[in-house]
């Protein structure tokens, strides 16, 4: 195993723009393992770790046609924003050459299992953190500032996750240069598909009525996407505790409901709530329970079960239950650039 692990000196090899996520408080002697900046080469196949499934997935339409393994460690379907790691994680985190996770204090403590048990030489990139400085992380109502968990779902956002699949490239290039070409097409190839999505959001977004692109969500995961495509979001109902909404806050939120005159709030799959019920009953909106944020569609496999299959479905059902029409979005390829041979825990 050690064999095929040989160090180089990273700077002359890295040319990345922009990666430096952690400017290290550290002399130079100790380089922080949270870095999108790999140290080390590796000739043979690269172990990958990640957490969430459209993080897993995006990861997988880069590392593609490589003998690279890739390992998810959030089973889909369960709340990423509290899970905790199986003691048996350590044994997945252990071997990984490069764990991708969002960052942006998602996964602190699948993290902190990931440092405790970090292989020499291994690095564990924050996508996220990466992409986004800090004083553009969004905060509200489910993430307060004063929580200091910002929103995290940059996701959900396609420029943003192209910028992921960037740096995954760019860090897979350099810990692997072998498959570099491979990294290169594949993340060529999954842009365009980024790209047509993201155009037929936009497209599909402006056949909405201008005063019904407003979100009012249970879960709250389109911060950064409602800013990009022009939605507004009037509310997200989930405490940052993640418990249901107090009587008041209920409340308060059938009189915003009420005013905002909007058709249809949602609801989160991962996340079944009697209260958006309550709300859509008492209001005589629509409720639509089946957004999802990081549970894919189907099961692994199946050709929709991607992080460009989970988008499309997320807009063409907001679209749809906002008035507008989806064509644009149900036409869309939205099948991966290469055979995804990740695992995804279920
Ligand atoms: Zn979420």
């Amino acid at each position: 195993m050690k064999s095929r692990v040989f160090y180089v000196i990273a700077a002359a090899l890295v040319v990345t723009a922009g990666c430096s996520s952690t400017p290290s408080e550290s002399d130079d002697s100790e380089m922080s393992p949270v870095s999108c900046v790999s140290t080390t080469v590796i000739d043979g196949p690269v172990n990958i770790a990640t957490t969430v499934a459209p993080i897993t997935s995006i990861i997988a339409n880069i590392a593609g046609g490589t003998d690279a393994t890739i390992n998810g460690i959030v089973p889909e379907g369960t709340n990423s924003h509290t899970f905790e790691p199986k003691p048996s994680d350590a044994a997945t985190l252990e071997q990984a050459d490069v764990i991708f996770i969002n960052g942006l204090v998602l996964e602190e403590p699948t993290k902190e299992l990931a440092l405790a048990n970090l292989k020499d030489g291994a690095v564990i990139c924050e996508l996220g953190s990466q992409i986004l400085p800090e004083s553009e992380y969004i905060y509200d109502f489910s993430f307060p500032r004063e929580g200091g968990k910002p929103n995290p779902h940059l996701w959900t956002n396609p420029p943003m996750a192209k910028e992921y699949a960037a740096v995954a490239r760019d860090l897979l290039s350099a810990l692997n240069p072998n498959n570099a070409a491979i990294f290169a097409a594949n993340y060529e190839a999954f842009a365009a598909k980024v790209d047509a999505l993201d155009a037929a959001m936009t497209t599909a977004t402006a056949t909405i009525p201008q005063d019904q692109r407003k979100l009012l969500t249970y879960h709250d995961a389109y911060a950064y996407f409602a800013v990009h495509y022009g939605y507004t979001v009037i509310g997200a109902i989930q405490p940052s505790s993640f418990d249901e909404p107090t009587p008041k806050e209920i409340a308060n939120l059938i009189t915003q409901v009420r005013e905002s005159g909007v058709t249809a709030v949602f609801g989160s799959e991962v996340f079944p709530s009697p209260v958006m019920e309550q709300i859509g009953a008492e209001t005589g909106v629509r409720y639509v329970d089946v957004l999802r944020d990081d549970d894919l569609i189907g099961e692994p496999g199946d050709a929709d079960h991607s992080w460009l299959g989970l988008m499309r479905f997320n807009y063409v059902t907001m679209v749809e239950a906002l008035g507008g029409d989806a064509s644009a979005l149900k036409t869309l390829d939205v099948s991966d650039v290469v055979k995804d041979s990740a695992t995804y825990p279920q």
